[in-house]
């Protein structure tokens, strides 16, 4: 299939001159992307009567597909289900710990589904999932057949708590938590033997383990080396808030990225979620390994983390730090829309420290696209809008109301679009959004399973009742 997408007001390239054409087209040769430039260059170069289909792109304009650089899929049915005045740990143990030990393969799926249709429709054409609760067969067969492309991996700890909160189930635990680092690593490693590479190489598989207080150190330093050896990445949370951050310096004297760094486990294969709580030498040593950031803002207004007070994302820019954004979980952030984290990243630093010199439309663009490429070692293929790289991409409907007038593209993207005038999403050379919908699932089937589904989940895991606690001492 060969499509020319010609006379499009703008195409925000996001090459390393961070161009922006006014007037592009644009050809797409079955996956890839083979010619972008000025309108008329393209059309001196190409006969029309050899295109299979042809696109008026006058009204509209293209910028590369987002990448999500942390989400869980798994967490999608859980949608404003917890409280919003808890803290991050609280939250993970007493809240979406008792949901996840009650999700079947079943709703996995239509969460999976559900979750990739609302980051297709907000311009996600690539993501990294934490993993799947249950078999990743379930995650990689929806990603498959919703046609997205992205990394995946299955969950893995080693750490349980001393006593199990209400609402883990044994079945939960069983799965969730080995016996040590070591068992861990080999269902690990048999995993990303099966399912890196699936879909023609659209999907992958990591060493993905759930980090921090449920992880033990060896299986920190593990996950990483193992990656390392099977030529993929791992990521793993670490440092997302600041009482995590106090309790891994009162129970092992060292910060939480300190004692990675200590035992050689940073290395440019790991991607850090959150990372919202560092200090100066944590960030030196980040730099300096090449290790890779997810920021995700939205969780970090919802669970208070922080990022706005002591986050040093822009030093960690400044440094060189590929800092991805993430949307984490629907009930970490609650959206899985990465125009969301867009428009918050540009500007939570700029107020924080009154310093509107910081970050800012342009750097928010990058860091959705081509430094989250960069973070998830995909940049060679995906990222930006240039020849030879996937035709992953973004067309804004121009006669929107949020486009009407505008002058420069990337402040309009970031300030004043939303995905409300996304009027296309392409993943691997298809348009798997267009026309009001996703083309490859029924997205009513989906909404109505996933509806009957969060309920039955809620109550099976006795979030329902009253009496959950509102703060945590596990682990401590
Ligand atoms: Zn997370």
């Amino acid at each position: 299939m060969r499509t020319l997408i010609e006379n499009l007001a703008f195409a925000i390239t996001v090459d390393k001159d961070d161009s922006i054409i006014k007037r592009a087209s644009m050809v797409i040769d079955g996956e890839n992307i083979s010619d972008i430039g000025p309108a008329d260059d393209v059309a001196r170069r190409h006969d029309r009567n050899k295109f299979d289909d042809i696109i008026d792109g006058t009204m509209m304009g293209v910028c590369p597909g987002f990448v999500d650089s942390h989400v869980h899929l798994s967490e999608t049915l859980s949608r404003a289900v917890f409280p919003d005045d808890i803290d991050t740990r609280t939250w993970v143990f007493h809240w979406a710990k008792p949901f996840y030990a009650h999700i079947s393969e079943e709703d996995e799926l239509v969460g999976v589904f559900l979750g990739c249709a609302e980051m297709i429709r907000a311009g996600t054409t690539c993501l990294l999932d934490m993993g799947a609760q249950n078999d990743p067969a379930t995650t990689v067969s929806a990603m498959k057949k919703i046609g997205i492309r992205g990394i995946t991996g299955r969950h893995a700890a080693d750490n349980p708590p001393a006593i199990l909160p209400h609402g883990w189930s044994e079945e939960m635990v069983r799965h969730h938590f080995f016996p040590s680092a070591q068992a861990a690593l080999a269902v690990l490693e048999e995993t990303v033997d099966k399912w890196n590479g699936s879909a023609g190489g659209r999907i992958r598989c990591w060493v993905n383990i759930e980090g921090k207080e449920p992880c033990s150190l060896d299986l920190h330093i593990g996950a990483r080396e193992l990656a390392e050896s099977l030529g993929v990445g791992t990521t793993y949370h670490l440092a997302t808030s600041i009482e995590e951050a106090d309790l891994c310096q009162h129970k092992h004297g060292k910060r939480p990225v300190q004692r990675i760094a200590d035992r050689d486990g940073l290395g440019s294969n790991l991607v850090i979620a959150h990372g919202v709580a560092l200090d100066d030498e944590e960030c030196d040593a980040i730099a300096s390994h090449n290790v890779k950031v997810a920021f995700c803002p939205g969780t970090s207004l919802k669970l208070a983390k922080g990022a706005a007070a002591f986050g040093r994302y822009p030093e960690l820019m400044d440094a060189g730090v590929a800092v991805g954004l993430g949307t984490d979980g629907v009930s970490a952030s609650g959206n899985l829309n990465l125009m969301r984290q867009l428009y918050v990243t540009a500007g939570l630093f700029k107020d924080a420290r009154n310093d509107a010199t910081l970050v800012g439309a342009r750097k928010a663009i990058r860091m959705a696209t081509i430094d989250g490429a960069k973070a998830l070692n995909w940049d060679d293929e995906i990222g930006s809008l240039e020849v030879g790289k996937k035709a992953d991409f973004v067309l804004f409907n121009l006669n929107h109301v949020e486009w009407t007038p505008y002058y420069d593209p990337a402040q309009a993207l970031v300030w004043s679009a939303s995905s409300a005038s996304i009027a296309q999403t392409w993943i691997n050379g298809i348009p798997v959004f267009k026309d009001g919908k996703i083309q490859t699932i029924n997205e009513q089937e989906i909404f109505a399973e996933a509806r009957k589904r969060s309920t039955r989940i809620i109550q099976r895991s006795g979030l329902s009742v009253r009496g959950v606690p509102k703060t945590t001492t596990l682990y401590s």
